[in-house]
């Protein structure tokens, strides 16, 4: 037979049904943290314009770490008053010279990307991360991916050949372990080729998750690594 609860051990069993979660206070859910291929940033009608500090490594750059709903909806623009304000970084604008280069015409020496980056995205994470932490967590999870090398390992190559979907997903799961989001561009001659990789990343913005949802893009069944 059951014993009956008193109703003050019934009260404090139903309590965290009532209590708002440390989640519910939160502004988002997850980011995304989104790479770019140069080669195929470049390589479109649109063309690009290397930064004012020369031209990018042949390797993955950030494009950034945007914070999203569940739904995949997402919040943007969220503070005016957080201006980017680069006395805040100093220590990081070498590494992001490096690893968050902008491609966008005209040249210029990224503050306009990383401004734009920090006012639309970076401002709906302050409760979170502090505009140093922000960029530093960027910069951390592209070390932490090293995504390029990880394709490598997996056979493939940014040498113009061709690969399938499956392929590109596969090699990028069994070298982090996890399921990454792929968008296509087109090239020039109207190839499918791969542009942007989109991992998931929890609230802190340290450790990598499984998508909640993945972002809908679409590419061709062959899909061309173009080199930079
Ligand atoms: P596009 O429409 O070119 O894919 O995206 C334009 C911009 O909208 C992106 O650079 C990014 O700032 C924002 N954006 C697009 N899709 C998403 C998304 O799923 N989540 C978030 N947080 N931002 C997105
Ligand atoms: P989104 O809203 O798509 O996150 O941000 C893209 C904005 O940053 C656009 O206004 C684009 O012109 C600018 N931008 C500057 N450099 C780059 C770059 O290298 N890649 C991308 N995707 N956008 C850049």
């Amino acid at each position: 037979m059951m014993k009956s609860q008193s109703p003050l051990v019934l009260v404090l069993l139903l309590l965290p049904t009532f209590l708002p979660t440390s989640s519910a206070a939160r502004d988002f859910d997850f980011f995304y943290f989104v790479l770019q291929w140069p080669g195929s940033y470049c390589d479109t009608r649109r063309s690009c314009c290397y930064p004012s500090t020369g031209k990018p490594a042949a390797d993955f750059g950030i494009h950034g770490l945007w914070p999203n709903y569940n739904d995949g909806s997402y919040p943007s623009n969220c503070d005016p008053d957080s201006a980017y304000d680069e006395s805040k970084i100093e220590d990081l604008i070498s590494s992001m010279q490096v690893h968050w280069p902008t491609l966008a015409c005209p040249s210029s020496d990224g503050t306009h990307f990383w401004t734009h980056e920090w006012e639309k995205h970076g401002t709906c994470a302050e409760s979170v991360l502090d505009q140093h932490a922000y960029f530093q967590s960027a910069l951390g999870l592209k070390k932490q991916l090293n995504l390029l090398q990880v394709l490598r390992d997996g056979g493939i190559e940014p040498d113009g050949g061709f690969y399938s979907l499956n392929a590109i997903k596969n090699a990028i799961k069994k070298g982090t372990g996890i399921n990454p989001g792929i968008e296509c561009n087109v090239d020039e001659s109207g190839n499918s080729q791969l542009y942007q990789v989109y991992f998931c990343v929890d609230t802190s913005g340290t450790e990598l998750i499984e998508c909640p949802v993945h972002p809908r893009r679409r590419c061709g069944s062959r899909i061309e690594f173009p080199a930079f």
